[in-house]
C-alpha cells in the first residue's frame, strides 16, 4: 500500500497545511481519502481564488482533483468544497479543536499511505463538531479512535519494558516515552493512570460499534487523565512535529 502509487484524479481530502510558495503558488499538505497524506502545489493559488474556490482555506471535507507533477510534489488542479462547516467556522474553541485534530494527522499519518477508516474518522469529527458536539471531548475521542486505527495506541495491560502484567483492578504509571505503562521495577512513569481509566481505555478501544457515545459517558478525572495520556503520546517518539 505504501509507496510509488501516483496520486491522480479526484478523491476527497482535507487540507492539513497550507504554505505559500514563490510569489503566487502554494503548498498544500493534504489528507486524501485515496492516497493519503500528500503535498500538492497549487500553483497561482494566490492570485486566482477561482479553481479553490476557497476550499484551502476552511477545515472542510473537500474534493480535490491531483494531477501528477515535477519532483515529489503532486500539482493540485481543483479544490472545492464538498461538506458546508459554516457552524465550525464560527467559533474559535472548534476551530482550534480542528486544528489540534488536523495536526497530530500530519504528525501520525505516513505519507501516502491510504488509510480510508482514519478518514471516516476526520469526516465525523468535523460534522460533530459543526452539529454542536462538545469542542474539548470530541477531540479526545477522534485522538483516541485515530491512536488505535493507526496502530499506535498505547500499552496499558502490562509493563511496556518488562512485559510485567499489570491487574487491570489497580492503578498503573504510565511513561509516554516508552507507549504505556511502566512497572515501578522498570522504573514507573509521571502520569498515574487510575483503575478506571485503563478499563475505560480498554472498553473503547474494543468498542468499535458506537465509539462516539464512549468518551462523552467518562468521568471528568476519566477523561482528564486520558487527555494526559494522549499529550504525553503526541510529543514522544513517532509524533515530533515536522520541522518549519
Ligand atoms: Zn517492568
Amino acid at each position: 500500500m505504501t509507496g510509488s502509487r501516483h496520486a491522480t484524479g479526484t478523491t476527497r481530502a482535507v487540507v492539513l497545511r497550507l504554505v505559500d510558495y514563490r510569489d503566487s503558488d502554494r503548498i498544500v499538505t493534504l489528507f486524501t481519502e485515496a492516497y493519503g497524506r500528500l503535498s500538492a502545489i497549487a500553483r497561482s493559488a494566490r492570485r486566482s481564488q477561482k479553481r479553490f474556490a476557497g476550499g484551502l482555506e476552511s477545515l472542510c471535507v473537500v474534493e480535490v482533483t491531483l494531477e501528477p507533477g515535477r519532483g515529489e510534489l503532486e500539482t493540485l488542479r481543483e479544490a472545492r468544497p464538498v461538506l458546508p462547516c459554516l457552524g465550525l467556522l464560527s467559533s474559535l474553541e472548534r476551530i482550534e479543536v480542528a486544528g489540534t485534530g488536523f495536526e497530530m494527522l500530519r504528525s501520525a499519518l505516513a505519507e501516502r499511505h491510504p488509510e480510508p477508516e482514519v478518514f471516516e474518522l476526520v469526516v465525523a469529527f468535523l460534522l460533530d463538531l459543526d452539529a454542536g458536539a462538545s469542542p474539548g471531548t470530541r477531540l479526545l475521542q477522534f485522538q483516541l479512535d485515530t491512536l488505535s486505527h493507526l496502530g499506535l495506541a498505547p500499552e496499558l495491560e502490562q509493563c511496556a519494558v518488562c512485559a510485567k502484567e499489570a491487574p487491570l483492578s489497580r492503578a498503573a504509571l504510565f511513561r509516554a516515552a516508552a507507549g504505556g505503562i511502566v512497572c515501578r521495577a522498570c522504573g514507573g512513569g509521571a502520569l498515574r493512570l487510575s483503575a478506571t481509566t485503563r478499563q475505560a481505555l480498554l472498553a473503547h478501544r474494543g468498542g468499535s460499534t458506537a465509539p462516539s457515545e464512549l468518551v462523552s459517558t467518562w468521568p471528568s478525572d476519566v477523561q482528564a487523565e486520558a487527555r494526559a495520556l494522549v499529550s504525553g503520546l503526541l510529543e514522544h517518539a513517532g509524533f515530533q512535529r515536522p520541522k518549519r
